[in-house]
């Protein structure tokens, strides 16, 4: 059920308006608002389930979450805490990997509109919180040179002491702002699928990545129901024009028999694709007088080892152990403009070690794609390669899952 709209309640001029209600937005208005700021977040759409996201949650994700005090709220929403990774090449398995891999928590799936909707729901308690969805934001608005507010339809203006961009990877505030992205090439874009529920996936649990001649592509129930999510690999910008039938024969050629014939007998009942374009990059400079970039809009993620929700949730947490204090001093704009470089500061080795790990992961995994040399050589290796190929993947795989460095909300 959407939130309904808090707009009758805006205020004349908010201590922060905040752009996006993506992970980012939505837990940095919740942390915000608890403190007796004067919050509006602006979202472009009404429901949180009309546009694709992840739901991938790494333990650092769940960590930040009970950093904020939601694990109750957490513990309230659909969820499936996952049990396992597991690699196939070439139709056999080369390794299987148990979570929580030497973490405290497991990788858990938890649908993004679910998180989000209680996320909002639960800053609308706070009297401080304004929610407009439904808005999109269209501009800026400067007062002597400082960044003053945010534009809406109809030459409404939002007026606050601070702006926070929260829009996403393709943040048109960014780009209003002029201030300029790095990007990275990403060797890999999605083309997305939805299948039908199949027992042993549901009850195996598990996160499979399955390489081929006919390509790549990862699978997994999702975090409800059961459904199987399909992440097909393609190059960047590449689309393929497959009928169901011929996506089911290629999802069968990389999958173990078991799979083979569900995915074969459910044909007809392939949703999708849904071509999801992979963006990776980050700012030099996430900030100017008056507007800050956060999450994506200041980095964007790719999805590879689900980072992008978790350094959204971190990046929140480092704002708001920033934020707080100036804004509820009310010590001027002077001294807001003053923190948000430390921001950046603090938040920008980490997110650029998970996107240098995120990379060298998508780099691996497009060479075995690409190369069916290498698949020859280590198909029939399996059961000696395995082992060793598992204990290199589970110890890279920590930082990603842990934080590269410690995150703790303070305010
Ligand atoms: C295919 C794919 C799968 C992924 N899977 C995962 C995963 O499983 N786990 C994971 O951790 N990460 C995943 N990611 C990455 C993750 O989705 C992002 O990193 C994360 O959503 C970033 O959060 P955010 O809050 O910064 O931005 P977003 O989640 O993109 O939210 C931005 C919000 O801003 C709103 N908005 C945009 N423009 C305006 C405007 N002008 N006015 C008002 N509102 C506006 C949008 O409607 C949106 O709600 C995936 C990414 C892709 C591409």
């Amino acid at each position: 059920m959407p939130v309904a709209s808090s707009a009758a309640a805006a205020p004349s001029r908010s201590d922060v308006v905040i752009v996006g209600a993506g992970p980012a937005g939505a837990s940095l208005g919740l942390l915000l608002a608890e403190r007796g700021l004067r919050v509006t977040l602006v979202e472009a759409t009404r429901r949180f389930d009309r546009q694709f996201r992840g739901q991938g949650l790494m333990p650092c994700g769940l960590e930040a979450l009970a950093e904020m005090g939601l694990e109750p709220l957490l513990a309230g929403l659909p969820q499936r805490a996952l049990a396992g990774w597991s690699f196939w090449i070439n139709g056999r398995e080369l390794f299987d990997a148990a979570e929580p891999l030497g973490s405290t928590r497991p990788c858990t799936l938890v649908p993004q509109p679910a998180l989000l909707e209680a996320l909002v729901q639960r800053a609308c308690r706070n009297e401080s919180f304004s929610w407009r969805p439904g808005e999109t934001v269209q501009g800026l608005v400067r007062r002597q040179g400082r960044v003053d507010g945010v534009r809406l339809s109809g030459d409404r203006v939002l007026a606050a002491d601070l702006v926070i961009a929260c829009d996403g990877r393709s943040s048109g505030l960014r780009r209003a702002a002029g201030l300029p992205i790095v990007s990275a090439p990403s060797p890999i874009d999605v083309l997305w699928f939805r299948l039908p529920a199949q027992p042993r996936c549901s009850a195996d649990n598990r996160f499979m990545v399955l390489l081929g001649p006919g390509g790549g592509c990862s699978v997994f129930p999702a975090a409800e129901g059961g459904e199987l999510q399909l992440g097909w690999l393609v190059g960047p910008g590449e689309r393929i024009t497959r009928t169901s039938l011929e996506w089911a024969e290629a999802f069968a050629s990389l999958a173990p028999d078991w799979l083979a014939a569900h995915v074969r007998g459910h044909a007809a009942a392939i949703r999708g694709p849904e071509a999801l374009s992979v963006q990776v990059g980050c700012c030099p400079r996430w900030q100017e007088p008056g507007l800050l970039l956060l999450g994506d809009a200041a980095h964007p993620m790719s999805p590879v080892r689900a980072q992008g929700i978790n350094m959204a949730l971190r990046d929140a947490i480092v704002a708001a152990n920033w934020l707080v204090p100036p804004l509820q001093q009310g010590a001027g704009t002077q001294a807001i403009d003053a923190v948000l470089p430390r921001i950046q500061q603090e938040r920008q080795a980490e997110i650029q070690l998970a996107q240098r790990a995120q990379q060298a992961e998508a780099a691996q995994g497009d060479l075995l794609r690409r190369r069916p040399d290498l698949r020859f050589l280590l198909a029939p290796l399996a059961p000696l390669a395995g082992p060793l190929v598992k204990a290199l993947w589970v110890r890279r795989q920590a930082p990603l899952r842990d934080g590269f460095l410690p995150v703790r909300l303070r305010v």
